[in-house]
């Protein structure tokens, strides 16, 4: 007799995590070579975990020396992500094109049309002088840093 009835650890560990349709993450926070941070997160994902650990939004994919991995045990998968917005810039000599911040980012728009509604969404940076669109996190995040030069449009070039 070979003990069909037993359960196995993994089906205990599956159905309390449906329950509490969390998983628990490994985050690491690294800077080039270097673990600056590790760390339990408890998430519904992976990229939340990251995000929960960065304290700002996050983009998939390690494109900065300052990324931060995610793993999951459980599922033996390892995920990878950078800051959306500028952080610890390795060299923002060679990271001025808003196209470098990721795609754009509207978390701050609840529906609707961005353009011509009526309202002035721009304000001028104190530091470099540049409209800043509040719309588009890049540009607030990236004017937020105390010392950056003006990011170059994407396409229209403003006179
Ligand atoms: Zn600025």
């Amino acid at each position: 007799m070979a003990g069909a009835m037993q359960q196995s650890p993994e089906d205990h560990v599956a159905t309390q995590r449906n329950e509490a349709a969390m998983t628990k993450y490994q985050v690491e926070e690294i800077k080039g070579d270097t673990v600056v941070s590790s760390g339990i997160v408890v998430e519904n994902d992976s990229m939340k975990a990251a995000e929960a650990t960065a304290g700002q939004s996050v983009s998939p994919r390690a494109l900065q020396d300052h990324w931060f991995g995610v793993v999951d045990e459980e599922q033996a998968a390892v995920y990878q992500y950078s800051l959306a917005g500028p952080d610890e810039r390795p060299d923002p000599a060679e990271w001025k094109e808003l196209s470098d911040l990721g795609p754009r980012n509207l978390g701050m728009l609840h529906g609707g049309e961005p353009v011509n509604d009526g309202v002035d969404h721009f304000y001028t940076c104190a530091v470099c002088g540049q409209r800043v669109d509040m719309r588009d996190l890049r540009q607030v995040m990236w004017h937020e840093v105390p010392d950056h030069e003006p990011l170059k449009p994407e396409a229209v070039k403003e006179p």
